[in-house]
């Protein structure tokens, strides 16, 4: 008899619920990774992620050969094609039983609920476990057994669970029999993708996670609060590509968070505090993904927002892409993504509200826009911060909040170094003109004038919003 751990999204060996529950027994164990980069694309997912996730394989067949665990990784287009091949492979060598973590979006169900089938009439046993998520999402309701759809009642009720419930790290298994299967060599896994030049800024695998936590509670949490709203300033974790691969789980970096807070959910120390709130917000976009499916399919959380009059216009989509917009802040962070494969929070809301607030292009265009560029690229999160930018989403912007880019710009960059930075041809303007450069300036240095006036496209927008209010009420 022989068990089998698959691979997902959930590419670590440390506090793995499948990998410890396929290790708890004495039956050899195999691993499998099925790469699907049909389907990979289907979702958008771009070059840089796709890299990154490979990567990051390479760096579990490692921790996992330490286990006397081989890796045997295959590709498979898409995941029909997947349940396929787990099948062959599970006949082949003989296995019994299938563990794997839960993934909260549509497809990935569909995924399971098709394997759990397939393996079943072959007399295989499936065993899927929780993981992305920390909580149960179906013990986490309302007075009225609905789920929540407000960021702050969730969180409080999220807590009071987590309190309850005393959160637990699965550890790391201990080492295993063998078997006689060889891993999949590295240069196999690496020869599916190339890498980007955004790459080169990023190392993968769960043990470059850990530093990253462990540096980043040690000497930037404290100050977290102050400091995260600050494109210029390495103030946050960077932990999201990590977490987006699962190289490192949604628990671990919680269980540490409040170990260095001694422990406390609600008081302590402030910087801790709001990073623990981030990642409940992480939490809350993955639990909505699994209780409002639609979510999946594109629609709007809001369904007074779905049929938007949104404009089609390739060239401001093209400008913004692009990073020339005429709006500085606008495009350092655009021209940041593209780099990096990364962008910082604020700038992603500033873009993003630019995208669908100012340029009013469906939400949808600049989602998987972002999700082709990112390496931290993840449905649930993605879409969770194009609907609330959009105004569309749950607990989202109220649809007249719309940043102002040069106010913005002047608030969280206000030296304009970043700027300078990312706009390399606005490097010589000095002062605050570098916010919103004169159109001599703008002419000298080859930089657009802004694609559309802030005020009166602004005002467009919030008529064709106060338009849907009053259709939906009539
Ligand atoms: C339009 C838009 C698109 C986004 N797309 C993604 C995406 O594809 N993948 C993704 O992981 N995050 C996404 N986010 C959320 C957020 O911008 C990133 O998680 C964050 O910038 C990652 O940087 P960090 O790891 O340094 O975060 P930190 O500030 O250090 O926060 C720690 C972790 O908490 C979680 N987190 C922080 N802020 C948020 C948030 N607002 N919503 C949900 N989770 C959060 C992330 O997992 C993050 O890694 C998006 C936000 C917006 C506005």
């Amino acid at each position: 008899m022989t068990h089998a751990v698959w691979f997902r999204s959930d590419l670590r060996v440390h506090d793995n619920p499948a990998l410890q529950a396929a290790c708890d027994g004495d039956e050899p164990l195999i691993a499998y990774y099925f790469h699907t980069p049909g389907q990979h694309r289907q979702h958008h997912v771009g070059d840089t992620k796709l890299r990154f996730i490979l990567e990051t394989l390479v760096a579990l067949r490692s921790d996992l050969l330490d286990l006397n665990i081989h890796l045997v990784a295959l590709s498979a287009n898409d995941y029909e094609a997947s349940v396929d091949l787990l099948l062959e492979q599970c006949k082949a060598h003989q296995v019994t039983r299938v563990f794997c973590n839960q993934e909260t979006e549509l497809n990935e169900r569909r995924r399971d609920r098709l394997a759990r089938e397939r393996l079943q009439q072959a007399g295989i046993g499936f065993q899927c476990l929780r993981d992305q998520m920390v909580l149960d999402p179906t013990k986490v309701l309302t007075n009225e057994e609905e789920p929540y759809r407000v960021f702050t009642p969730f969180k409080r009720a999220w807590i009071k669970q987590a309190r309850r419930q005393q959160l637990q790290s699965c550890g790391t298994p201990k080492r295993q029999h063998t078997i006689k299967v060889a891993s999949t060599s590295i240069d196999e896994i690496l020869s599916w993708q190339q890498p980007t030049k955004a790459n080169e800024h990023w190392s993968a695998g769960s043990r470059e996670a850990q530093q990253r936590l462990q540096q980043f509670l040690n000497q930037r949490a404290e100050d977290y609060d102050a400091r995260r709203d600050l494109p210029a300033v390495d103030g946050t974790s960077q932990l999201s590509p990590y977490l987006a691969v699962g190289a490192i789980s949604l628990r671990h970096c919680l269980l540490d968070a409040l170990a260095a807070n001694r422990g406390e959910w609600d008081s302590g120390n402030q910087g801790i505090l709001t990073w623990i709130s981030e990642l409940i917000w992480r939490e809350f976009y993955k639990y909505l993904s699994w209780h409002y499916p639609d979510l999946s399919k594109g629609k709007s959380f809001n369904p007074k927002y779905e049929d938007l009059p949104w404009n089609q216009n390739e060239k401001h989509l093209r400008a913004w892409q692009q990073g020339r917009t005429g709006y500085p802040l606008v495009d350092e962070g655009m021209r940041q993504l593209n780099t990096l494969g990364w962008m910082h929070n604020r700038l992603r809301m500033v873009t993003a509200m630019f995208l669908t607030k100012q340029l009013f292009i469906h939400w949808h265009a600049g989602e998987a826009y972002f999700m082709q560029q990112l390496i931290d690229g993840d449905y649930a999160p993605n879409n969770g911060g194009w609907q609330w930018s959009a105004s569309t989403g749950a607990d989202a912007a109220p649809y007249f909040r719309v940043f102002n880019p040069t106010r913005q710009s002047e608030r969280f960059d206000a030296g304009g170094d970043f700027i300078r930075h990312w706009v390399a041809e606005l490097a010589e303007i000095s002062g605050k003109a570098i916010h919103d450069p004169s159109p001599e300036e703008r002419e000298q240095a080859g930089y657009p004038a802004p694609i559309v006036d802030h005020r009166s496209s602004v005002e467009a927008v919030k008529q064709a919003f106060k338009q849907a209010q009053a259709t939906e009420t009539s």
